[in-house]
């Protein structure tokens, strides 16, 4: 798969992924209601939508058909099969955001953020755990809307993700909500500080101070 995200585009890209139940969704959208500057992906799901969901908004639903199509024209910085359903994360609009300085988080699944690495070894990759088993379990069911041989399914799911864990550049586990949300602003900010991201983001002050 080809792609055009070069390693000098301004902007962050940090990829979150978790096992259904840590949290993720809750973290990230409390995490970019309190930073103007990220942006989260909408990606593409052959999925149907699910309850108020909105095209555009939460996914865009796309068929399977069209999906395919969008593989065979290498529309995609990264796509997975995940729980029965095909996703994907659009590389134009990443690209694009990418090179005009924002900072971009991708909310996916563990295939597609080890895939996103690969191409893009500078973005941030962060992993949300859960505490413990007992509490992914609570958390599943207290969903209430996933029933008894789907939370099996999720918990079977969850051991090969976490799994995937080690993988990753930063872990939070998620016990206590403004805990790890505190943990995850401080990824962020830190990844902006880096050396190479200060370059990429602030190259006057680095011109000026003859550093490039
Ligand atoms: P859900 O259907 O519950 O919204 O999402 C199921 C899983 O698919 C979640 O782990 C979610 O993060 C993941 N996912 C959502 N969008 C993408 C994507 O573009 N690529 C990949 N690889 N996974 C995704």
């Amino acid at each position: 798969m080809n792609t055009s995200i070069t390693h000098d585009s301004p902007g962050n890209l940090f990829v979150v992924a978790a096992p259904s139940g840590a949290g993720k969704s809750s973290l990230v959208k409390a995490l970019l209601e309190l930073d103007a500057k990220l942006a989260v992906s909408v990606s593409h799901t052959t999925r149907a939508p699910r309850g108020q969901e909105q095209d555009g908004r939460e996914y865009w639903f796309v068929s399977e058909a069209d999906f395919r199509a969008k593989i065979a024209h290498d529309d995609f910085l990264e796509w997975a099969q995940v729980h029965g359903n095909l996703y994907g994360t659009s590389k134009a609009a990443i690209e694009a955001r990418l090179a005009h300085g924002e900072d971009v988080v991708l909310e996916i699944d563990y295939q597609g953020a080890l895939q996103v690495k690969k191409l893009f070894p500078a973005a941030t990759l962060i992993f949300i755990l859960p505490p413990s088993w007992d509490e992914l379990r609570l958390r599943l069911q207290r969903r209430g809307d996933t029933q008894a041989d789907v939370i099996e399914t999720r918990m079977a799911n969850a051991r090969t993700e976490v799994a995937q864990a080690r993988h990753f550049d930063f872990v939070v586990v998620n016990a206590l909500f403004e805990t790890a949300l505190f943990d995850l602003k401080a990824i962020v900010h830190a990844q902006r500080l880096k050396y190479a991201a200060q370059l990429r983001h602030r190259s006057a002050v680095f011109q000026a101070l003859n550093l490039c």
